[in-house]
Parts: structure tokens; C-alpha cells; sequence
């Protein structure tokens, strides 16, 4: 039986976390018809805030820094927005001095900036890409397929491996050998309301050197949360321990290894599973060209650097391998 194209779209871009949504703008901008598709409910992907009642945390990325000239000229303009504060310039007397910018009101929100206008499709969740002559083809888990000129894959290295291969897409030996070195911390983050507010002194982010505990942030010092909120992030080691155990005693370790930081009773709790939070080693391009035609391109963290700022410039990257597909490819 003939399979049933969905939708058509000149270039697909899969993930609406920072690299997706820096690709999918700025491909819109170059005047590409673009369309955005993700597995989940809200778009930011590791840039993600969650409410609790009248609590708000970062879960996942806390703050972003600027390096490049490009994503600083980005946080400006969102700072101008509203949707980028500056949250302090460090979180100990020592500190460098350099700027930690915060998303307002949470990170997710900084994810979404200048993205009106762009077509996102939330909870769609990709299968499998094929290749057709001209063209991919995109299976996605509730049977849909849909057709691209191009496809921008930000998913975690991994999970897009899997995907490739679940369509019998070939890689390049060489490339694939670098793409299966890259690997990923998990993080177990643990969000607590607080009776009161938190002992943690200004500007609320602490990171740990000792112990199960990475990172401890107070969201409403940090000036996100109108409640008394706080995320606690573990680290890989205890993460990788305890993954599989029941996430609510993990949850009571961690907070009962956080109490010298908290001081107050827990209202309530979550938590969440990073299964792929930050890689461990990052490919020296700024993207991988899987395929040139039709245009197949792998971005995201893993290749920008191993935050926010090296995914924008990663999706960055990517546009600019999708747009510029037909001349000699410079060194991404
Ligand atoms: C706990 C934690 C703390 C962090 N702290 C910081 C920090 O303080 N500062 C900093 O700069 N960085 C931090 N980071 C890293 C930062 O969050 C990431 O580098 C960045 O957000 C990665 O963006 P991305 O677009 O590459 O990937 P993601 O944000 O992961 O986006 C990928 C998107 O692809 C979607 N997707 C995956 N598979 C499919 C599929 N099959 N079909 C459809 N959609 C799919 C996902 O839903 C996701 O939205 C942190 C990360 C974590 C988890």
C-alpha cells in the first residue's frame, strides 16, 4: 500500500529546544518555508519551567552565558522584550564577574523568544526518516508521515541515531564513529515548595563540591517564583546510581542531603529524569552534514558547546548548511 504523505514541508526542523528553534527562525528569515515539530507539550526542550500552584522552577538549564557576539546581540534583544534579566555576574565572592542571564519568567520563555510566527507542531513525536529521491520522508509514532526538501535533527545524538537507523539511513563511517563517541551526564532534578523561604543566600544558585548534590538554586530569590521554590539538580554519578530506583525515595535522599540549604519544612515535591542532560564530550564541528542532498543535518549541544549558547549557535549552523546546501559546504 502507498504511504499517505501527512504534510510537505520545504525543511523540517525536529525539536523546538534551542538549537531547533534558532535553525527554524533564522530559516524563516532566509525566506524557507519551515516547520517545526516536537514530542513534547511545551516548546525549550532542556530549557524548561514548570509551575506548582503558585511555585515556578527551572528544571533543566538554569541560566545561559554569552560568548559570541551573536548570541550576546540575542539576549540584548530579549532583554529589551522582557524575556532576558540579568540574574547576577556569579554565585560566589570569587566569581569572574561575567554575566548569568535568566529567562522571564522562566527559561522556556527565553527558548521562545522571536519565535511567533514560526509553525510549531507539539507532541508529534518522529519515528523514523527514510530517503527518498529528492526528498525525506518522516514516520512519526501515530502512523503520519510527512515529506521534507530537508531536515535539521536536534534530538540528543543518541535518540537521533536511533531514528536514522530505524529508517535505514547510512552514515558515513567516519562521521558515525564521532557521533557514537558523544555521550550524555543524566541529572535527577528535584523540585520542592518550601514552608519559607530557603537559607540559601543571595543571588540563590549553589553549587556543591562534595555529596549527591551539583546544584541548588532558590527560584524565588532568583526572582522567578512568587512562592518559596527550590530546585535541587543531582549529580551524574548519583543520577546514573539511582536512575532506576523509585524516584520519590531519590527524591527524599537528595532533599534530606540538601537540608543544611533548605531549613525549612517541604510543602511538596517532584521529580523529574534528565536522561540526557549535558554531553560529556562535544564534536569539534559546530554541525554534522549527514546528507547533503536533499539536505540531511545533525545540530544541537552536542556540537555547539554544552549549553544554551552552543545550541543557538549549532541551530545557527545548521540553517546555514540547509540554505547554503547547494555551494561548498565551509567548515561547520
Ligand atoms: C539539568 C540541566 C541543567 C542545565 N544547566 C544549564 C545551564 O545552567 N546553562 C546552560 O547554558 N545550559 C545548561 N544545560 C544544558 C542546556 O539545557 C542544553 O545545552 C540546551 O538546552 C540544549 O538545547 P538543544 O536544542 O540542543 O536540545 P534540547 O533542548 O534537548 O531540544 C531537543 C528537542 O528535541 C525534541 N525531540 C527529541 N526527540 C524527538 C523526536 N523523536 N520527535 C520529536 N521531537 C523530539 C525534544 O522534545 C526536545 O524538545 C542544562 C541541562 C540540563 C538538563
Amino acid at each position: 500500500m502507498q504511504n499517505v504523505i501527512h504534510r510537505n514541508a520545504d525543511v523540517l526542523v525536529i525539536g523546538a529546544g534551542m538549537a531547533g528553534l534558532s535553525a527554524a527562525t533564522a530559516l524563516q528569515k532566509a525566506g524557507r518555508q519551515t516547520l517545526v515539530l516536537d514530542k513534547g507539550k511545551r516548546i525549550g526542550g532542556r530549557m524548561a519551567t514548570r509551575s506548582v500552584g503558585g511555585a515556578r522552577f527551572d528544571h533543566g538549564a538554569q541560566f545561559v552565558t554569552a560568548r559570541d557576539p551573536r548570541f550576546a546581540a540575542l539576549l540584548d534583544a530579549a532583554q529589551i522584550a522582557g524575556v532576558a534579566v540579568e540574574w547576577c555576574r556569579g554565585f560566589t565572592p570569587e566569581a569572574d564577574g561575567h554575566k548569568r542571564w535568566r529567562g522571564a519568567p522562566g527559561m522556556s520563555s527565553l527558548a521562545g523568544y522571536g519565535t511567533e510566527g514560526l509553525e510549531i507542531v507539539q507532541e508529534k513525536q518522529v519515528a523514523a526518516l527514510s530517503q527518498g529521491v529528492d526528498h525525506w520522508l518522516i514516520r512519526m509514532t501515530d502512523g503520519e508521515i510527512y515529506s521534507a526538501g530537508a531536515i535539521i535533527l536536534t534530538a540528543p545524538v543518541p535518540q537521533s541515531l536511533l531514528l536514522l537507523e530505524a529508517g535505514g539511513v547510512l552514515l558515513d563511517p567516519a562521521l558515525k564513529t564521532r557521533l557514537l563517541a558523544i555521550q550524555y551526564e543524566r541529572c535527577l532534578a528535584v523540585m520542592a515548595v518550601l514552608n519559607g523561604p530557603s537559607r540559601l543566600p543571595a543571588p540563590g544558585g549553589f553549587a556543591p563540591t562534595q555529596g549527591p548534590i551539583a546544584w541548588v538554586a532558590d527560584n524565588q530569590l532568583k526572582g522567578i517564583s512568587p512562592e518559596p521554590a527550590v530546585t535541587i539538580h543531582a549529580t551524574d554519578a548519583f543520577s546514573v546510581a539511582q536512575w532506576d530506583q523509585d524516584r520519590d525515595e531519590t527524591a527524599r535522599v537528595l532533599l534530606a542531603a540538601a537540608e543544611e540549604w533548605l531549613g525549612v519544612g517541604i510543602q511538596s515535591f517532584q521529580i523529574h529524569g534528565w536522561r540526557y542532560s549535558k554531553p560529556k564530550q562535544t564534536d569539534p564541528h559546530r554541525c554534522a552534514v549527514v546528507n547533503r542532498s536533499p539536505p540531511l543535518i545533525l545540530a544541537g549541544d552536542a556540537f555547539g558547546g554544552p549549553r544554551v549558547e552552543g545550541a543557538a549557535l549549532s541551530g545557527l549552523a545548521a540553517a546555514g548548511a540547509v540554505i547554503h546546501a547547494d555551494g561548498p559546504f565551509l567548515n561547520l
